[in-house]
Formats: C-alpha cells, sequence, structure tokens
C-alpha cells in the first residue's frame, strides 16, 4: 500500500471471466500506478480474447504494469506463487468462480470444489504469505444478492444485516464462501471485506446469462426461451459501476464489512426481453416460454445505503443508456460472441431442452 492507503499490486482471481476483465481493465485505466496480476483457471467462462486489449495496453510489450497468470485457486503452491509476482499484491479482489446457476443445478459439485474449497485455499494462501512477510493488506471476497434468496413482490429490499437464505447449490456455495471468508476475519483477525452485487450487465457477458443470450439469439432469429412467466425480477447494475464499487470498497471500505452493491433497476424477466427486442428491432414472436427453472428466486432487490452514506458510491450508468451500449457492444463484437458460442457446447440450447 502507498502512504495514502492505495495498493500497488492487486491480485485478481478470475480476470478473464465477465466482471473480472471488465475490472481489471477499470482498474489499469484509473490508477496510472497499479499493477494488476490477473489469475485465472480459463475454464469454458474464461476467454484471455475478453482481455487481449488489456494485454496489449497494460502487458509485458505495453506499460508493463499487467501479467496473466494461468492458475488455479484450489492449488495452493500456484495460488501462493502468484501472491509474490509483482514485489507482493498487497491487496486481493477475488472474483474466481462457478459463477452460472443453470450449471449448478446440473452438477452442484464443482461449484461446491471451487468456490468453497477454492477461496479456503485462496485464503490460506495469503494467511501463510502475510505470516512470512507481513505487510498492509486487504481482501475483497465478491458475492452476490443471491446468498440472500427470494423476495416476494411486497417485501423490502435486502440489506447487509438480512440472513442467508441461498436457493440454488450456486448461491448456497457463495454463501459458504462468504461464511469461510466471516469465520476468517473473527477467527484469524483476516483483513477482508465482502461485497454482495445484484445481477450485472455488460460488455463480455458470457453469452448464457440472459441479456446477451437474448442478444445473440435475436440477432440470430432463433427462439428467446424466457422461463416461467417471465416475471421472475432482477436488480441490473452495469458492470462498469460493479468495477467501481469494488475499486471503491477496497481502498476505503471497513475491514469486516459486508456492503450490498445494487443498480435500483428492478426489471422483470419479460420487460427486459422486451426492450432487448425494441432495440434490436425484431418481433416479440421470438418469445418462447419455457418450463420454470426448480427453485428460481422470484425476486431480487438490493438497499445500498450502507454503500452510498459510508463509501459515497452511487451507480454512474442509468440503465436506459447501458442497456443501448450493450446491445451495440454486441453487435459490434459478433466475432467475440460466435467464437465463445462455438467453444461452449449447446450452452443455449440447454434453456429449451
Ligand atoms: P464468470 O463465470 O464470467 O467468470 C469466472 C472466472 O473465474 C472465469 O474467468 C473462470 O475461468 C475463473 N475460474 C473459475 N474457476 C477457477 C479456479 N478454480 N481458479 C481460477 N479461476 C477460476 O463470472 P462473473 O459473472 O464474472 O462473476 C465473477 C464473480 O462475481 C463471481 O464470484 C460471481 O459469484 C460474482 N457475482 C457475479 C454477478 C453477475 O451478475 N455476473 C453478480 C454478483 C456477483
Amino acid at each position: 500500500m502507498t502512504a495514502a492507503g492505495r495498493p500497488r499490486a492487486v491480485l485478481v482471481t478470475g480476470g478473464a471471466g465477465f466482471i473480472g476483465s471488465n475490472l481489471v481493465r477499470w482498474i489499469l485505466e484509473q490508477d496510472a500506478s497499479v499493477r494488476v496480476v490477473n489469475f485465472d483457471l480459463l475454464t469454458y467462462a474464461g476467454n484471455l480474447e475478453s482481455v487481449e486489449d488489456v494485454e496489449q495496453r497494460f502487458g509485458p510489450e505495453g506499460e508493463r504494469r499487467y501479467r496473466f497468470v494461468h492458475g488455479d485457486i484450489r492449488d495452493f503452491s500456484q495460488v501462493a506463487a502468484a501472491l509474490r509476482l509483482e514485489g507482493g499484491a498487497d491487496a486481493v479482489l477475488h472474483l474466481a468462480a462457478e459463477s452460472h446457476v443453470d450449471r449448478s443445478i446440473m452438477g452442484p459439485g464443482i461449484f461446491i470444489d471451487t468456490n468453497v474449497r477454492g477461496t479456503l485455499v485462496l485464503l490460506e494462501a495469503c494467511r501463510a504469505e502475510l505470516d512470512a512477510r507481513p505487510r498492509p493488506f486487504r481482501f475483497v471476497h465478491v458475492s452476490t444478492d443471491e446468498v440472500y434468496g427470494s423476495l416476494g413482490p411486497a417485501d423490502p429490499p435486502f440489506t447487509e444485516t438480512t440472513a442467508l437464505a441461498p436457493n440454488s447449490p450456486y448461491s448456497a456455495s457463495k454463501a459458504g464462501s462468504d461464511l469461510l471468508v466471516r469465520s476468517y476475519i473473527g477467527t484469524f483477525g483476516f483483513p477482508a471485506i465482502i461485497t454482495r452485487c445484484s445481477n450485472n450487465y455488460g460488455p463480455y457477458q458470457f453469452p448464457a446469462n440472459l441479456i446477451p443470450l437474448m442478444i445473440t439469439r435475436a440477432v440470430q432469429d432463433q427462439p428467446l426461451p424466457v422461463y416461467g412467466d417471465g416475471m421472475n425480477v432482477r436488480d441490473w447494475l452495469y458492470v462498469a459501476d460493479h468495477a467501481e464499487a469494488l475499486w471503491t470498497v477496497l481502498l476505503r471500505g471497513r475491514i469486516g464489512s459486508v456492503y450490498n452493491i445494487g443498480g435500483e433497476n428492478q426489471v422483470p424477466n419479460l420487460e427486459m426481453v422486451r426492450r432487448l427486442l425494441a432495440l434490436l428491432g425484431k418481433p416479440e414472436s421470438l418469445i418462447t416460454f419455457v418450463k420454470d427453472r426448480p427453485g428460481h428466486d422470484r425476486r431480487y432487490a438490493m438497499d445500498t445505503g450502507l454503500i452510498q452514506a459510508e463509501l459515497g458510491w452511487r451507480p454512474r450508468h442509468d440503465f436506459v443508456n447501458g442497456l443501448e451500449e450493450t446491445v451495440h457492444w454486441y453487435l459490434a463484437n459478433e466475432s467475440w460472441w460466435r467464437r465463445v458460442l462455438s467453444d461452449a457446447y449447446g450452452i443455449a440450447e440447454m434453456y429449451l431442452s
């Protein structure tokens, strides 16, 4: 950390994924003195093409403030080595995870292994590194609103003290990792902060998630699978706003705290799909209702009063513009998503089966 409390070297886990790639780019553009190590296993969800521009601008051939490390958070020695790069990380932003709810229903094991055991190994490697070379250090654990479960139509939004009540194997694994981090704070005085964010949207999102799935299918005039009655409500946040929130928490958040992050944009899925079709100039007849997801949470909404009052963060992007920009990005980057889709095995088709 600098005298002003800014990190010198940040280890980002999962930096080749959707949020991670946007975050790594945002940090390097934001702070000209910081170094970033992107540690990622490159699973089906990780994609080096999402950070190709970052590598060119900031990597070894550019400003030399960025490097990619192909590694697994479940491997202690790989994590330990990554923590010592760039003069030694003084901050960790932990995003690496299995993140897709439908996949967690088809196969929960990898979610527990990556999200719970992986977080444990990462915490242990950080502790060992800090024991060996004590230094100011901060760890931000990036979690989700889904750990709080589901809201009824009239329930107040989730606050940081809402009881955890996860309903999918994915959200259970994230809740498990949140509790592990909490226990490390309490037991070992580990300098961690937990963030819980609502649904993100924006560039580089894997096309199995609602918004890019609908855009990429609509562009190809394929049916758009909408679960159940389409009235499940999600709170949408533009991914750059999440990046700014994470950086703000890393710099100024209180160790041991939990911060909710959200967009205050509650939109039913069906309305979202209709908006996307309107932006793309495609007919609503493409909408196809499919059997609801088992355990499908009805509504999420976040109370973000704490992060607003304590750290002064609030979303900058308005939903209408953010959505328009996102649609344009997918239209302009067709080669990116076509390659991602061809690498992934029938991801979209699973919704229609
Ligand atoms: P993503 O699936 O796009 O990216 C996850 C990344 O983690 C991938 O690059 C993958 O290769 C990497 N990874 C997986 N297993 C790994 C391992 N064992 N070791 C190292 N790297 C590994 O996910 P995302 O949507 O970018 O989400 C990132 C984080 O933010 C996750 O922890 C997720 O729970 C959380 N989150 C996501 C959202 C959202 O709307 N997408 C909302 C709130 C919180």
